[in-house]
């Protein structure tokens, strides 16, 4: 017997939509590439349930013949030969005719489409690859796909899906990265009946507006200055924020030949040329379009990956940066641009994969009291070990290892009640001691107290709320709404209580009582967005962002003059936490300057 068969298409089609089609977004973004490629100029987006029971696309493109109709669900079936004879080609989006065979051997897909040319229409409908029902039919020139019920018969797939309010994210994501390339066609996004984005055509700058902006507030771009410069490698334009709009929320995207990406290194090299204009912890947002050959950019032809490699990485790194101070010199006061110091700014090399994390050499078991002898065995575990049950701070994927906790378990010392320490700089706390010199970050010992505090009121749903005797509000844009609806529990329980208002936005009428001093706005805005980058997905990663968010926020800044007392409590609350050489997020709060080291200066 024979054993080589070819698999059925039907098959075949299911695998390859494993890796095209992996969610809603992805489903989402061939289609809407499908009806930019067709010349659309409207673009309606349909969604029900996140994309769970529909993902409708209609558009007023070229539209499909009676035969294209069927022949588009045909694994390598593509109109698009001209670019797939050049797969660096970026100009089109589609080259491999897979979306529609994967998406409809997913799901089930009626579709109607017509031609200018032809009077009727053509009706089709496949369910899991089967086509059940063609017939022509009237309706409107382009094309209209209604994809129902995706994964049906893949559970696993189902599974794998997030919450309703994650994958709703993750369309609008997919949806930003699109629209913001097309200001001149006009895209729409419903989502249950709800109209989440209206976007008229217009400008770069005006589609920027549309998606990020508020009618009620000052015009988003007004915030940002213009970025251009042209080269034979490369043309750059968009705009920069300036550095006093700058956030902690920052939106950051790169787009080359009209397509997103994501870039490293690059951001790297905006950051470099933001460097000393920003206050710690603040990014800046960005909208930067790249125009390049296509033959110097290596096109990760594999659909769902955003990371482009370019020819030239080092070249462009440094017009972008130059392109990029350029901007801010022009149009801000900073006296901190020095333009003179080319040469001594420290260029990294090319990131390989993604950047990699400053390496900081941490010894976990370090504890600068541990050698001293008169330790406080009993005094110390009892108040705290408790505190700190359940917490594991090594969630932070990305962040360096969290030491095991039982080596690290602090003690409380005589030293810190008695000894000498002092402030520096109005930033750090020195702490002479039988190794050596131990120096503490105030802002970030204080961070990493205070994340523990609030992660274990958020576990005992203690927060205290402290009521605002004027209500602020707070307005978002829609993806930010869902989020907040996503995390709402978490946030009552520390402390904010809140109304939603209209539906972009809410009003705050409580607010945790640690940030009762601040101005409420900000606080939350900067929680949602780190919560939106960490890709936080569940509760417990959700009360992490929260409490480092908030923590953040609340903590002692940098410049603040502290008291004895108040270094002596800073210090010792700091040596109960068992991680306390770094803060949650993988900064370096403790170093020690060895007594070797001071030798050898002498
Ligand atoms: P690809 O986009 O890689 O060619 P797809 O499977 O996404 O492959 O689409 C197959 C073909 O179906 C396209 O090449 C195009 O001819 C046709 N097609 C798909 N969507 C549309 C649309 N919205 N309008 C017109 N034609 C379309
Ligand atoms: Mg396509």
């Amino acid at each position: 017997m024979d054993i080589i068969h070819l698999l059925p298409d039907s098959v075949a089609n299911q695998i390859a939509a494993g890796e095209v089609i992996q969610r809603p977004a992805s489903c989402l973004k061939e289609l809407v590439e499908n009806s930019l490629d067709a010349g659309a100029t409207r673009i309606q987006v349909i969604v029900r349930d996140a994309g769970r029971t529909l993902l409708q696309v209609i558009d007023n493109g070229i539209g499909m013949s009676e035969m294209d109709a069927r022949l588009a669900f045909e694994r390598h079936a593509t109109s698009k030969i001209r670019e797939a004879q050049d797969l660096f080609s970026l100009r089109t989006m589609g080259f491999r005719g897979e979306a529609l065979p994967s998406i409809c051997a997913v799901s089930q897909v009626e579709m109607m489409t017509r031609r200018a040319e032809d009077e009727t229409g053509t009706l089709i409908e496949i369910h899991g690859s089967d086509v059940v029902r063609q017939e022509p039919c009237s309706c409107p020139v382009g094309t209209n796909i209604k994809v129902s019920n995706l994964f049906f018969n893949v559970p696993v797939r189902r599974k794998f899906l997030k919450t309703d309010q994650t994958e709703l994210r993750n369309l609008l994501t997919e949806f930003y990265h699109i629209v913001l390339v097309y200001p001149k066609v006009n895209f729409t996004f419903v989502h249950n009946d709800e109209i989440l984005l209206e976007l008229p055509a217009g400008t770069e700058k005006q589609r920027i507006e549309a998606v990020f902006g508020n009618p009620k507030r000052n015009a988003y771009t007004s915030a940002f200055v213009d970025v251009h410069t042209e080269t034979e490698l490369v043309s750059i334009r968009g705009f920069v924020i300036k550095p006093e709009n700058a956030t902690r929320k920052a939106e950051q995207y790169f787009f080359v030949n009209g397509r997103y990406m994501r870039h490293p290194y690059f951001q790297k090299a905006v950051m470099t040329a933001y460097s000393g204009m920003l206050t710690a912890d603040y990014q800046p947002s960005f909208f930067i379009y790249f125009d390049i050959s296509p033959e110097s950019i290596d096109v990760n032809i594999h659909p769902t990956k955003t990371e482009i490699k370019f020819a030239d990485e080092q070249a462009i790194f440094q017009i972008l940066m130059a392109a990029v101070r350029e901007a801010l010199g022009k149009f801000t006061l900073a006296p901190t641009i020095d333009f003179d110091t080319r040469g001594a700014i420290d260029i990294p090399a090319p990131a390989t994969d993604r950047v990699s994390r400053p390496q900081v050499a941490v010894d976990p078991t370090y504890n600068p009291f541990h050698t001293r002898g008169t330790i406080y065995p009993d005094k110390a575990p009892k108040s705290w070990e408790s505190l700190y049950e359940g917490v594991r701070s090594d969630r932070f994927a990305d962040g360096p290892a969290t030491p095991d906790r039982a080596q690290t378990a602090a003690m409380p010392l005589t030293e810190i009640d008695s000894g000498p320490l002092w402030q520096y700089n109005g930033k750090y706390i020195f702490l002479p001691g039988e190794e050596g010199l131990t120096m503490i970050h105030q802002h970030r010992a204080h961070v990493t107290i205070l994340y523990h505090r609030f992660l274990d009121q958020m576990a005992h749903a203690q927060g205290a709320s402290q009521q605002l005797l004027f209500p602020e509000v707070i307005s978002l844009s829609p993806d930010e709404m869902v989020l907040v609806g996503q995390i709402a529990e978490e946030l009552r329980t520390i402390g904010f209580e809140l109304e939603q208002l209209s539906p972009d936005s809410y009003s705050i009428q409580g607010v945790p009582s640690q940030i009762a001093a601040q101005s409420p706005v900000p606080v939350l805005q900067q929680i949602l967005s780190c919560v939106r980058e960490r890709g936080a997905d569940t509760r417990a990663e959700w009360r992490e962002q929260i409490a480092l968010s908030l923590a953040q926020s609340a903590a002692i800044p940098v410049g603040k003059s502290l008291n004895e007392k108040e270094m002596r409590e800073l210090v010792s609350s700091l040596m109960q936490i068992p991680t306390h050489r770094i803060t949650p997020d993988g900064k370096t709060v403790l170093a020690l300057l060895s007594n070797e080291e001071i030798e050898k200066k002498f």
